[in-house]
C-alpha cells in the first residue's frame, strides 16, 4: 500500500459507494491503518492508497474509527480556519475554513449505521477525508494567491507522483 500523491487521477475521482461488507474489507481496513500509522497521519481515505471505495479511517479521540459512505451535514454556520496537511501533498501546509460543527453519517465496517456529531479537530478531519472521497484536495480550498505561493512545492509533488 502506498500513498498516492497530488497528480495521480484516482484522488480527483468520486469513490464509489462500499456495497459488500465482510473479511475482504476488513482486510483492507487493517492495512490502512498500519500505513496511517506508519506516516503518522491522523486520517487516511480509500482513494488515497489507490482504493476506488467510499471509505475512510480517522483517529478521533485516541482511537482509529471506520466510516464507509459517509454523508456530512453542518451543524451550524460557524466555522473555523486552521492549518490543514495532507499525505497526498506532503509538505504543504494551508489555512482551510471548515465547518466547526458537523454531523457524519456512515456505515461502519460491519456495514452498521452509525451517526456522530463531531467539533472541532475531529469534525476538522472528517470534512477532509469526505473531501478526498468526493475528488477534493485542500489546494482546491485555498484562495487563488496562496495557490501561487505553492506552485513551485505542488509541481514538484506532481513530478513525484507522474
Ligand atoms: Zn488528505
Amino acid at each position: 500500500m502506498s500513498i498516492k500523491l497530488y497528480g495521480e487521477s484516482i484522488l480527483r475521482e468520486k469513490a464509489k459507494p462500499v456495497a459488500e461488507f465482510g473479511a475482504e474489507l476488513e482486510i483492507i481496513v487493517e492495512d490502512m491503518k498500519t500505513k496511517m500509522v506508519d506516516v503518522n497521519g491522523v486520517g487516511l481515505a480509500a482513494n488515497q492508497v489507490g482504493l476506488d471505495i467510499a471509505l475512510f479511517i480517522a483517529k478521533l479521540d485516541e482511537e482509529v474509527y471506520v466510516f464507509t459512505n459517509p454523508e456530512l451535514v453542518p451543524l451550524s454556520t460557524e466555522s473555523h480556519i486552521s492549518e490543514e496537511g495532507c499525505l497526498s501533498v506532503p509538505g504543504v501546509w494551508v489555512d482551510i475554513e471548515r465547518y466547526l460543527k458537523v454531523r457524519l453519517r456512515a456505515q461502519d465496517i460491519k456495514g452498521n449505521h452509525v451517526e456522530l456529531e463531531l467539533e472541532g479537530f475531529a469534525a476538522r478531519v472528517v470534512q477532509h477525508e469526505v473531501d478526498h472521497l468526493n475528488g477534493v484536495l485542500i489546494i482546491d480550498r485555498i484562495s487563488p494567491e496562496e495557490r501561487r505561493k505553492i506552485v513551485s512545492q505542488l509541481e514538484k509533488i506532481q513530478h513525484q507522483a507522474l
